[in-house]
């Protein structure tokens, strides 16, 4: 059985602790590898590491720093059937799928690079006479990643890419989910020669490995991506250093389609979106607000579209649309919302059971219509492929319900009328809205969330900046 050590200062390193975290195939319940259960010991290493790497990596010119990046995505693009099916063993999600995700991190790692010649500070014209007033984005020094389980592989780059270009040195704990594919990260590491020190990578739980990078006092940020509860927590564990959080979380994305939206491109959008990686993506759409007038048209159509969907073991011999959920408790939170769905008032329209596969937690695509805006599933973010659908009766009801929410991350609205969507982006209170598509965002954009979907976001000059620490500096002529 393959084991995997820590990755601290350029080489795999033994953990201080011997137990270890088994990570399964959810598929099969297969053994994959195991991964050391990191002590704060072995978190005090790595960020002892990254702190010694951290000045002679900053003082390189940015397009020095860039050429790692590059080379990374090199290597990545050489392994991508290897990195994609390891992702799909661990994680469930299908193979093609996978290799979009290996691919778009090669580029993402890239796009990152290609900032090395862009990074920009200011200057400012002063109150005082012969005085120059210059700001400079300077490093954070030591950033903390926490990532989960869902794109496990492209949350890497999502951290280390902006972190690295701007000068700063990195830690990175990979869900304890989905520790193989960071480890394969760190053998390509290792292959290229990246500068020792510079990424460096922790197994671990998040109550103890999470934790001890969460409250370390040298690190300058913890950039999390996970859910709204452990964001919490990290939030209270960075609080007693004052360390700058950015935070990824949750989201209950709203698709509001109206009576004059093509419902057939809506249905299909909305459908993929609801049955891609099982439904585990923060920005699905959970919950979709339809006008009246299309109410039964639409329902009628998804729950086709829904029910036509194929899922079982992604490496199976048989193609798949979806995998399996994750773990057995992801699989229960799912359950449990759809049963106090149906509990409440909804109707069950297709699905709302796990599928007699063997092996893993397989969800039945599943649609409920007569949804209120006070039910549990309309409320919590749910994970899996489940549709509940709410009637509104105009555009004003749909953006308050939308509104009305924990979350805010992503929205969507079907129209094809330019003022309904037009409105709809004006007093929609969301970090990204889509009009007639749902997901996925691009890497020149700001994916971020209001509410309690985050704090600061990801990609994009913005959140490349987010890497940064301003310095301003005043030159006053003698
Ligand atoms: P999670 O919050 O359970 O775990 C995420 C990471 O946090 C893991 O590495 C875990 O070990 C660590 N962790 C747990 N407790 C910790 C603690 N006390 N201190 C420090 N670290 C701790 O999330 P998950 O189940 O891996 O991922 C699913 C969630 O992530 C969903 O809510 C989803 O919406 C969200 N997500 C958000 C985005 C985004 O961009 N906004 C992207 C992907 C996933």
């Amino acid at each position: 059985m393959p084991h995997f050590d820590n990755f601290i200062n350029g080489t795999f390193v033994p953990s201080s602790s011997s137990a270890v975290i088994e990570n399964r195939n959810p598929a099969t319940g297969e053994l994959i590898c195991t991964v050391p259960d990191s002590s704060p010991e072995d978190v005090a290493a790595a960020i002892g590491s990254a702190a010694s790497a951290q000045k002679d990596w900053a003082k390189l010119p940015a397009i020095q720093r860039a050429r790692l990046l590059r080379d990374i995505a090199a290597r990545i693009r050489r392994n991508v059937e290897d990195l994609a099916r390891v992702i799909t063993e661990e994680q469930g999600k299908v193979l093609d799928l996978a290799r979009v995700e290996v691919a778009f991190t090669a580029d993402y790692f890239d796009y990152m690079a290609e900032w090395a010649r862009r990074i920009e500070g200011e200057i400012l014209e002063s109150d005082r006479r012969g005085e120059t007033i210059l700001l400079f984005r300077q490093p954070i020094g030591l950033i903390g990643g926490i990532l989960p389980w869902n794109f496990p592989f492209f949350l890497i780059a999502r951290k280390a890419g902006p972190a690295l270009v701007t000068g700063n040195t990195i830690v990175i704990k990979p869900s304890e989910e989905t520790p193989h594919n960071a480890a394969r990260f760190c053998q390509l590491l290792a292959e290229i020669g990246a500068p020792p020190g510079v990424i460096n990578v922790v197994h671990g739980r998040g109550a103890t490995a999470g934790h001890a990078l969460a409250s370390s006092p040298k690190i300058g940020m913890i950039s999390f991506t996970g859910s709204v509860e452990t964001g919490s927590r990290i939030m209270a564990a960075a609080a007693v250093n004052i360390t700058k959080v950015n935070l990824e979380l949750g989201g209950k994305a709203p698709a509001i389609v109206m009576a004059d939206a093509d419902i057939d491109a809506a249905v299909t959008a909305i459908k993929a979106s609801r049955v891609i990686n099982s439904g585990q993506v923060c920005n699905c759409a959970e919950r979709v607000y339809v006008h009246r007038r299309v109410a039964s048209e639409f329902t009628e159509k998804l729950a086709a579209a829904m029910s036509q969907t194929r899922f079982g073991n992604p490496l199976g011999a048989a193609p798949v649309d979806y995998g399996p959920l994750i773990n057995e408790s992801g699989f229960r939170k799912v359950d449990a919302l759809v049963q106090s769905a149906v509990a409440q008032g909804a109707t069950l329209v297709t699905g709302g059971k796990r599928a007699p596969l063997e092996g893993g937690f397989y969800y039945q695509p599943t649609v409920l219509a007569d949804c209120r805006q006070d039910m549990d599933i309309i409320r919590r973010e749910v994970f899996g492929p489940v549709s509940p659908i709410v009637a509104i009766d105009d555009l004003d009801q749909a953006i308050a319900f939308a509104n009305d929410s924990d979350y805010g991350l992503t929205s969507s609205i079907y129209t094809r009328d330019l003022n309904t969507a037009l409105r709809a982006c004006q007093e929609i209170r969301f970090g990204e809205t889509y009009i007639n598509r749902e997901n996925f965002e691009a890497m020149q954009g700001f994916h971020a969330g209001v509410r309690k979907s985050g704090i600061g976001g990801a990609d994009g000059k913005h959140g490349l900046y987010e890497f940064t620490q301003t310095h301003i500096v005043y030159l006053q002529r003698a």
